[in-house]
């Protein structure tokens, strides 16, 4: 493929397709002569290295769109999608759950904030993401937006029942043998009312 050619940059990595570190660097210079596509889609069992930052996710990632000269930096405009399955913030089980949005990033050189305060606090507010060297990674945008993505606090049902604090026991598969929970709750509300007795 000439490298002129307006046709998809394909940053797939995969195994039949081994490429060096910055194919998945879509460089604001190749913007210059048009929109680049882009195609990403890592796998945790092939791109595992891709995906330490997030091992929530459990499923091929995949993040495809178009990248385009936006000033100095870019845009990327694009669909994500991947599955995850973070802990539940209870129970730790596995959540399974799919993520899916559409995404209208933009990009600045950081060299853009050393000229003005103003430039800055405009960026800010705009919500803009910078980049320093001669590009953004693709990659590096899907790990963030997954990760920006995760639920704080995931529950793997609204009256998820927790660990028994004691053993440790899923309470959601059944009672386990530790007395009743009761006791402890009681005691900070008996150690409460005794000044006022
Ligand atoms: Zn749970
Ligand atoms: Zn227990």
């Amino acid at each position: 493929m000439a490298p002129t050619t307006a046709g998809p940059l394909t940053v797939s990595i995969r195994p039949a397709r081994p490429c060096a570190d910055n194919a998945l660097l879509i460089e604001v210079q190749d913007l210059r002569l048009h929109p680049v596509p882009f195609d990403l889609r890592l796998a945790p069992e092939t791109d595992a290295a891709e995906l330490t930052a997030v091992p929530e996710v459990t499923g091929t990632l995949h993040f495809h769109g178009q990248a385009t000269l936006a000033g100095e930096g870019l845009q990327l405009r694009g669909h994500l999608q991947g599955e995850i399955a973070p802990a539940c913030s209870r129970c730790l089980e596995p959540i399974a759950m799919t993520v899916e949005r559409d995404l209208d990033l933009l990009y600045q050189p950081e060299s853009v904030l050393g000229e003005s305060a103003e430039v800055e606090i405009h960026a800010r507010d705009a919500d803009v993401g910078f980049f320093s060297g001669p590009g953004v990674d693709v990659a590096e945008v899907a790990r963030e937006q997954i990760l920006l993505a995760l639920p704080m606090q995931p529950l793997c049902r609204p009256d998820c029942r927790g660990l028994c604090t004691r053993c440790g026991a899923n309470l959601n598969k059944g009672a386990c043998s530790c007395a009743p929970q009761a006791d402890e709750r009681w005691n900070a509300l008996k150690s409460l009312r005794k000044p006022a007795r």
